[in-house]
């Protein structure tokens, strides 16, 4: 008996059931990528137009192909979010950390479907659905609350995508969301979470 790669529970296999459908819309997905962590950033730092250094955390693109998850540059369904590399401690807990921060069933928010995996070389990995790519890989349009509030980097200021106060974006929740009294208290609890975590 092992543990289920995205929810903790017992199971027989990488994934539970459950977390197989939800993840890979039933496909027998192993944990255990088919490429190295080597190999990885060697995909990377060839596609990318840029190298990030700054960046703390390390991102790319990930397709199902069948029941195999394969590195894409774009239109894939999934974020792989490996450990980064920095002047930083305990770095190789951070996929972990992340994973569990993302634990539906342990703090009853509502998150994207997503796992611990491990590359080939056995170091660990999280990988999470994109909630704006469906199955067919067609891409949901999104919009941000600095688009809501029609700030755009010509009428607005330096970092105006964060600018907003809590209260103003519930504000613009009840002017866009019809079912605003739902909705704010999903917010207020997703605040209140953000804060727990913080060290005052
Ligand atoms: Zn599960």
């Amino acid at each position: 008996m092992s543990k289920c790669h995205s929810c903790l529970k017992d199971t027989n296999d990488s994934f539970c059931t459950s977390c197989r459908k939800k993840l890979f819309g039933g496909a027998n997905v192993n944990h255990v990528l088919q490429f190295t962590r080597p190999e990885f950033n060697e995909i990377r730092f060839e596609h990318s137009n840029r190298l990030s250094i700054s960046g703390i955390r390390v991102k790319y693109s990930l397709k199902l192909e069948q029941k195999e998850l394969k590195l894409n540059e774009e239109g894939g369904q999934y974020i792989i979010k490996p450990v980064s590399y920095g002047p930083f401690r305990n770095m190789e807990s951070i996929p972990a950390n992340e994973h569990l921060t993302m634990a539906e069933q342990v703090f009853k928010i509502n998150t994207p479907p997503n796992a611990l995996m491990t590359f080939g070389n056995d170091e660990p990995t999280y990988i999470v659905k994109r909630f704006d790519v469906l199955n067919d890989g067609r891409k949901l349009l999104q919009e941000d609350f600095a688009q809501l509030a029609n700030k755009t980097e010509e009428n607005a200021e330096g970092n105006y995508k964060y600018d907003l106060s809590y209260e103003e974006v519930a504000e613009l929740m009840k002017n866009y969301i019809a079912a605003y009294p739902i909705e704010i208290e999903k917010y207020f609890s997703l605040i209140l979470f953000n804060l727990s975590g913080r060290e005052w």
